[in-house]
């Protein structure tokens, strides 16, 4: 059974009866997903079930590199979905329309899906609770703690959130049951034309595929590989950026390939060292702690969105003389007269993924670097979704904002441009890690 505190309804119509459409929205996976799963127990032995995509023309500023990973992660659930009895459709065109026709065609008796912070989705959710006839029920499959159940505000930093975690992961922290196969005829559809759906999109496709194998599967085996090979040493090496030591499993969590919930039971039944506290205090603490952000703050994607004593400082530095001003343009080829932040942007745009010590000097120096915090928050944020393959996610939303403009931190010591944000710079680099390989390898 799916926990109820994870389960809410996003409109108040009844049930019917009819089958169960699971819309399938950042949680693209078939195993360890508590929505699919709470869909499965509403559709018990004698309703179809049927998992709906929705393809939007374009998803914020999304690129090659993006669809071509979530595409070929989606084929591999509608195969795997098939094995189960459940067929899968992709809805092309604006989900507020496509969806409640879809469910009215197929005379749906209720619609289970993703619990995302994100605004645009939420804005869909809300359009389509509104038009369906039937329950819109959302499930959180995505936090190990709920995040609608965790805090009902906005939580001041991760020591206001943790223990709040703390205190409930018990409950939350359990098994997920397997998927059972769905024995009652599907209406049959025909097998999705992904070549078509390829096709179809106008993406920008300057930005190409990565290097990282996409699915479920894929997923899982980076999960395993992680935890047997790279996370005895975590905790020491999690912020050298020469170290392959950080398990690379974002892409996973954004797209919904990996559940973060496997993640977190597989650490955990691995040991309690200090190397599997560090990797969950980041898994659980510091990823819940973006979503309850996002939940609770409209102005994620905004410099507003930080706090008054960060934007009061920031604005106290404003017209501070910077050493060097650099246009969005420069900052994207890699052209900055510091090599140390040229090779940070050269891995990211050479392999979509740049470590997680770089993003927080390589934000703060676009900061320093650019002629407004304003403008600085949006090269951070725009350079940081198109690239990154974990781009458009609720982490990535507070970690330029934690950067820039000190969202979950606090103040430290007043110098120029920064204020009282928290400063980086190239000499603790070199304290930590050894800058001149780090700039060998990706310059
Ligand atoms: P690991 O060290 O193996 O950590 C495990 C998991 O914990 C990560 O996959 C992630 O889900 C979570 N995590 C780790 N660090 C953080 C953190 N600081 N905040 C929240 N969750 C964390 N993360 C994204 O997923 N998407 C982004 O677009 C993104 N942009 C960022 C931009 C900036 C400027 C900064 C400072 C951070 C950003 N992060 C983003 C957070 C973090 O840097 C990445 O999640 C992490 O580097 C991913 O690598 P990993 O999976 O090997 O991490």
């Amino acid at each position: 059974m799916v926990n109820k505190k994870r389960i809410f309804a996003l409109n108040r119509k009844p049930l019917v009866s009819g089958p169960i459409i699971y819309w399938m929205s950042r949680e693209q996976r078939v195993h360890d997903n508590w929505g699919l799963l709470h869909a499965r127990e509403l559709a018990g032995n004698d309703r179809p079930l049927v998992v709906a995509f929705c393809l939007a023309p374009a998803f914020l500023g999304a690129t090659l590199r993006h669809y071509d990973f979530m595409f070929t992660g989606l084929e591999k659930v509608e195969q795997e979905l098939a094995d189960h009895g459940i067929p899968f459709v992709v809805l092309s065109g604006d989900p507020v329309k496509t969806l409640p026709q879809f469910a009215r065609d197929l005379g749906a008796g209720a619609v289970v899906t993703d619990f995302d912070p994100v605004k645009i989705k939420q804005q869909w959710q809300g359009g389509i609770g509104q038009q369906l006839e039937v329950p819109l029920i959302e499930v959180d499959g995505h936090n190990v703690v709920p995040a609608r159940v965790v805090s009902n505000k906005q939580e001041y930093a991760a020591r206001t959130i943790r223990p709040k975690i703390h205190k409930l992961s018990h409950e939350f922290l359990e098994e997920l049951p397997p998927l059972e196969p769905v024995t009652v005829g599907a209406p049959s559809f025909d097998p999705v034309d992904w070549q078509g759906v390829r096709q179809s999109m106008q993406v920008d496709r300057s930005v190409a595929p990565v290097n990282i194998r996409p699915g479920e599967k894929a997923g899982r085996d980076a999960l395993s590989d992680f935890v047997h090979n790279r996370l005895l040493g975590y905790a020491e090496k999690r912020n050298d950026p020469n170290e392959e030591a950080t398990s690379r499993l974002s892409a996973y969590f954004h797209f919904g390939q990996l559940a973060p919930q496997r993640a977190a039971l597989d650490v955990a039944a691995s040991g309690k060292g200090e190397d599997q506290a560090s990797y969950l205090e980041e898994l659980i603490v510091r990823r819940e702690l973006s979503d309850n952000y996002c939940l609770h703050n409209p102005n994620y994607d905004s410099l507003q969105g930080a706090a008054p004593w960060a934007l009061k400082t920031l604005n106290e530095h404003r017209d501070d003389p910077r050493d060097f001003i650099y246009t969005y343009e420069e900052f994207e080829q890699a052209k900055t007269h510091s090599g140390l932040w040229n090779a940070a942007q050269q891995q990211l745009l050479k392999t979509g993924f740049m470590h997680g010590y770089m993003r927080m000097f390589w934000a703060k120096k676009i900061l320093e670097w650019s002629a407004s915090p304003e403008d600085a928050h949006a090269i951070a944020l725009r350079l940081n979704d198109r690239y990154q393959l974990d781009g458009r996610d609720p982490n990535g939303y507070v970690g330029v904002l934690w950067s820039v403009a000190g969202l979950h931190d606090r103040a430290w010591k007043t110098r120029s441009v920064y204020g009282s944000i928290r400063y980086m710079n190239e000499n603790g680099c070199r304290r930590k890690f050894n800058v001149d390989e780090y700039c060998r390898t990706w310059l």
